[in-house]
Order: structure tokens, then sequence, then C-alpha cells
């Protein structure tokens, strides 16, 4: 990570939407509107520890905007989490919903805790009371979290249990990325990644590079980083670098993806992998390689390491990874940067797919979703490609106009209540 330049998340989405919201004819009421969150709850709780003491953990919950339906968005459990974080990554929920083309809104949680340091008992102390102090927000047709940083379908299940004991029944619509025994979907683990390989196929195509042989470098190889991966591997790209918070590993004739996750699984992490050389992470990023797929935390090609990043697609797997100064460079150097409200959409689209099987109490094969998945990435690059071409802007700002005018239209249709 960088740290000398670290903006602040929050200034990084108005500024995002400040520069996309200048090519739309928008009513200032509503873009002054969209610039701010619609509600944020902060709690205090406590949680009983192992050694029978009790500690007293913060906690958020934000919708940022629900004109277009329920707000969605996950729960991150980090010691960095703050208040301007959790609005950044609400606000960019209800844009990425927007551009999916999905009847949400956008939230986010978060709780600034260690989960690395604590027992799989005080996660799910933490996890049960931060669920019910966030309950005043949550509902299957009104908020509806999912994981992030940190958490996980076991911990989706203890949000659902505490919702549906609190409700006297079975809610398992209020929450997604549940494990599959308690109505989570299936292709939902790997549907971030699913969907940024399918977003990179079609970056390559448009670049003109033969996706056989294209080297990629992934920052983060957690959830969405090692599945993108694996598939763009089985694609036939060659993964010649990859990372995690302790550091990264290197070869350029090519590491096997899955065997990386089995030696991260056995070892808890990427580094030490047999035949390949250590780089940190800074130096990872600025790798010769066609692909490069942040997908670990936000501000991670900041203006300080722009113009020195080699790859020709950025793939937005994390969040945020890219701040407005970076972008002006890359756009600049003609690096083509799929956004993150395009490219790690996959994840909430599958979502959308759990919470209306689990509405309907019908559930779908994994071929099915998989098809729907792809096909909807696909149709939605198109779209955002054709806006970017138009307005010759980049497929940042074209993806945020998209979506600012849906959920912009939707609000002046809506009206302003009362
Ligand atoms: P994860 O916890 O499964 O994985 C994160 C990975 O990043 C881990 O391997 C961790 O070691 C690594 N990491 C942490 N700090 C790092 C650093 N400083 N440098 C390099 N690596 C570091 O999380 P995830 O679910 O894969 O999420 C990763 C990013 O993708 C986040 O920005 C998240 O908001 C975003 N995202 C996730 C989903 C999803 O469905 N999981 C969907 C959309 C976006």
């Amino acid at each position: 990570m960088n740290d000398r330049v670290k903006p602040n998340p929050w200034d990084v989405a108005r500024e995002q939407f400040d520069r996309a919201a200048s090519y739309l004819d928008l009513d200032p009421g509503i873009r002054e509107m969209l610039r701010h969150p619609q509600r944020e709850l902060t709690v205090y709780f406590p949680v009983q520890m192992d050694d029978g003491s009790v500690r007293v953990f913060t906690g958020y919950r934000v919708h940022h905007n629900t004109a277009l339906g329920p707000s969605k968005g996950g729960i991150r459990y980090h010691p960095a989490v703050t208040l301007d974080e959790v609005r950044a990554l609400a606000m960019w929920m209800t844009w990425k919903c927007a551009v999916a083309g999905l009847p949400y809104g956008g939230a986010k949680g978060g709780v600034v805790c260690n989960p690395k340091e604590m027992s799989e008992k005080e996660l799910e102390n933490l996890t049960r009371r931060y669920a019910t102090e966030i309950s005043i927000l949550m509902h299957p047709e009104g908020d509806i979290p999912a994981p992030d940083v940190n958490t996980n379908p076991q911990i989706m299940a203890w949000i659902m249990d505490t919702y549906s004991m609190h409700r006297g029944f079975t809610t398992p619509a209020v929450v997604t990325g549940k494990p599959l025994e308690v109505g989570g979907s299936k292709g939902r683990v790997e549907a971030t990644g699913r969907g940024v390989m399918v977003t990179t196929l079609e970056a390559l195509r448009v670049l003109d590079i033969p996706v056989k042989g294209a080297r990629v470098v992934v920052q983060g190889y957690g959830n969405v980083g090692a599945v993108a991966a694996y598939l763009l591997q089985d694609a036939g790209a060659r993964i010649v670098a990859v990372s995690d918070s302790r550091g990264g590993i290197y070869n350029p004739k090519g590491l096997d993806a899955r065997d990386v996750l089995r030696h991260k699984r056995e070892t808890g992490s990427v580094v030490e992998y047999p035949g390949a050389e250590f780089v940190s992470n800074e130096e990872l990023l600025e790798l010769p390689c066609d692909v490069l797929i942040p997908a670990a935390l936000e501000n991670q090609i900041t203006r300080a390491n722009a113009d020195r990043v080699q790859a020709r697609i950025v793939a937005e797997g994390a969040n945020g990874p890219t701040t407005p100064e970076a972008d002006d460079i890359l756009a600049e150097r003609g690096v083509f940067v799929i956004p993150d409200i395009l490219c790690n959409a996959g994840g909430v689209i599958v979502s959308y797919f759990e919470w209306v099987q689990d509405l309907q109490h019908f559930f779908w094969s994994e071929e099915e979703i998989n098809q729907r998945l792809s096909k909807l990435m696909r149709e939605n690059f198109r779209a955002v490609l054709a806006v970017s071409r138009e307005r010759d802007v980049t497929m940042r700002t074209a993806a945020y106009i998209r979506a600012i005018d849906r959920v912009a239209r939707a609000i002046a249709i809506r009206g302003i209540y009362p």
C-alpha cells in the first residue's frame, strides 16, 4: 500500500461523481441530494470476549440512495474502517447497482475491528450484536447486506439467523452471500471474480490483445482476486504475479493460479510460493504486464505511482483502487481502466439473483446463474463502452454517466416528498 498519499475515499467518491455529473443536465437540487448519503447510523456496542471482558466496538450502516429500490451493500470488518470510507462505499454501491440495471439503491456497513485477532466465538458475538443494532435499517424489502472484506458466508448466516430470531420466522432474503444450506445462491462465491474475468476479456478484445498468453498481475489474492486469476488462466491468460497483505510473488513465465491458492490456504499467504520471486505490493503494481487487477483495498494507484503502471488494462476488482489524479494520468497514457462499478459488479448481480431466489423460494442451477451473470456483465460493458465512445470520455466517466442518469431520472419521476 502506498502510505505517502492516502486520499479520503469519500472525497474521491464525490469528486468522481462531480466529474461525471458535469456531463449531465442535472437539476441542481437532485445533484446536491446525490452528493449526500440519505441516512447514516453509527452504533457503539458491547461484545463479550473469550476472557470474560467486555469490549465496545464501533459500527456503521450508511444508505446512500434508495430511489431505485431497497439498498444493497456489503459489510466490512477492518481496523481501518471509518464513516467516510463507508459513505464512499455506499455511494459506489448506488452507481454499481444502477449501471448493472438492478432494482437496488446503495448502502454499506462496517465494523472497526481486527477479525484476525478474534476467535470464532468473539466474531459470532460481534456479528449478532452488530446485526441487532443495525436491524432498525435492515429488511428484506428495505436494506439487504452482503459480504465485503473480512466477512464471509458464515457471518451472513449469523446475520440471517439473528434477524430471523427477532422476527420469529426465517427470513433468508434479508442478507445475501449466505451458505447454500440456508438460502445462498450457487455461483455467489465466484461471482465477483467471474465478472472481473468477463469484463477483462471484453477489454482485451477492444484493445486487440489476444487472451492466450496475456500477462496478468493481481493485487490481493482473496475472494475476488484469486477467482479472477484462475478463471482468466482457464481462458488462456498467464498469471505472472499475485500478492496479499504480506507481499507478492512474481514469475514472468507464469504461476499456477489454483496451486497458489492452495498454498495460500495451507500457509496463510501467497509469499514463499516455490519457484517465484518475492515482490513488494508497490513493486507488483509496476510490473510489466497486459492486465493489472487491483483486488485488495482503496487508493493503490495514486499520482505517486500511476505513471509507472505498465499494464494496458486496469481491471478494478477492488472498490476505489484508483484515485482521480491517477485516473487522469492513466487516461493520458492510454491505459484502459475498467472501473470498479462496472468491473466488480458480478457480486451484487448474483446477490440480486440470490435475493430473487429467496423471495420466490425457488432455486436456479449454477449454469443458469453463470450464464445470466456473464450475459449481463457483457451487455453492461458494451453499453458503457458505447457511452465512452459517443461522449469521448473514460470508461469510468461513462459508467458514472449511465448510473447517475438512471438514478436522477428515478428521483425526478418519483418527485421530492412531500
Ligand atoms: P478478501 O478479504 O477475500 O481478500 C482481500 C485480499 O487482499 C486478501 O488476500 C488480503 O491479504 C489482500 N490484501 C489486504 N491488504 C492488502 C494490501 N495492502 N496489499 C495487497 N493485498 C492486500 O476480500 P475480497 O472480498 O476479495 O475484496 C477485495 C476487494 O474487492 C475489496 O475492495 C472489496 O470491496 C471488493 N469487492 C468485493 C466483492 C465481493 O463479492 N467479495 C464484490 C465487489 C467488490
